[in-house]
């Protein structure tokens, strides 16, 4: 705290705020990182040709193999170079296009990144990560620095504070209802039919307290903790329609979306999913100041929007 900003570039720092219990990952020096969104495009590192400009790769899907850091891969994975984590931060290329969204590549593509988040999820696990988080920002206004369509992993040290609450209301409903939370939720006990979005191995529906207009939520049907037993191509299926689906109603919107799956030493219940976020407004002082979201569209009109889109 006392020492030269500069002698802290590069240096990454987790901090929790006392008061409020929440976390701060201080990254010095990733108000530096390049940007293309709403720029000039210079070169794109997640190109097929430029795999020189990122760092080493950390894992890809080639077919045929071939050496690392060379084109003709299906799905790469590069650690971040303005990393939030050492060690624990990486991207996901979706594809070697620099343009198509989830919703534009084939189902087998879909399955492939859904495939690598699995990967990527049980590799931080495995050495020793508390959690695994990841993550697709789309847009600017989402926080997307780069337009090239991908994907980030975090893996953390703790608990972030979300998955945390998470794991406290599911272990709350067990205990006073002996069911898992997520399971009633996909079941429709309190939300379906007027809240389904599609039904299948996995479910889509917009929760009665969404905090985003258009804000969907993805669950495998049978009760399943832990991301990396999932089938692809049903999580690919799903995304891709329900992606499909809010593009469609949402004219495109800038969204963010992020896995929850078990993390290391789960002892209670849990069920993965997977929460998807549109942005068509901005957060601003209520919302920071209380947590309390205010949306916009009420879930069950998002609903029927979403459910003729993903039908037609
Ligand atoms: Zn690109
Ligand atoms: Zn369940
Ligand atoms: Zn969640």
């Amino acid at each position: 705290m006392t020492e030269p900003l500069d002698e802290h570039a590069g240096a990454t720092e987790l901090r929790r705020n006392a008061i409020s219990g929440k976390w701060t990952v201080l990254v010095p020096k990733r108000g530096e990182r390049p940007t293309d969104v709403g720029n000039a495009r210079p070169a794109c590192p997640f190109c097929p040709g430029n795999e020189a400009l990122t760092p080493p790769e950390a894992d890809a899907f080639r077919d045929p193999p071939a050496a690392a850091d060379s084109p003709g891969w299906r799905v790469r994975v590069v650690p971040n170079k303005y990393s939030a984590f050492a060690g624990g931060h990486e991207v996901i290329v979706h594809s070697p296009s620099h343009d198509a969204q989830i919703e534009e590549l084939t189902l087998d593509q879909v399955a492939d990144v859904v495939r690598m988040y699995q990967r990527r999820v049980d590799f931080h696990l495995q050495a020793g990560a508390r959690a695994v988080t990841v993550i697709a920002n789309r847009g600017a206004a989402a926080g997307s620095s780069l337009a090239h369509p991908h994907s980030q992993v975090f893996a953390t040290p703790m608990l972030p504070s979300l998955l945390h609450d998470e794991l406290d209301e599911f272990a709350r409903f067990r205990n006073r209802y002996g069911a898992c939370l997520m399971c009633e939720a996909v079941a429709g006990a309190d939300e379906a039919p007027s809240h389904l979005v599609f039904d299948g191995p996995v479910v889509a529906w917009t929760p009665a307290a969404s905090r985003f207009a258009y804000e969907v939520w993805l669950a495998p049907a049978e009760h399943e903790a832990d991301f990396r037993r999932a089938a692809a191509p049903d999580v690919a299926g799903a995304l891709w329609r329900a992606l499909s689906a809010i593009a469609r109603v949402t004219a495109g919107a800038p969204l963010n979306y992020w896995l929850h799956t078990a993390p290391n030493d789960l002892t209670g219940p849990f069920h993965w999913h997977i929460e998807i976020a549109p942005r068509l407004t901005t957060l601003a002082g209520f919302e920071l100041g209380t947590d309390i979201a205010i949306a916009i569209v009420d879930p069950e009109q998002a609903a029927r929007e979403l459910r003729a889109a993903a039908a037609g």
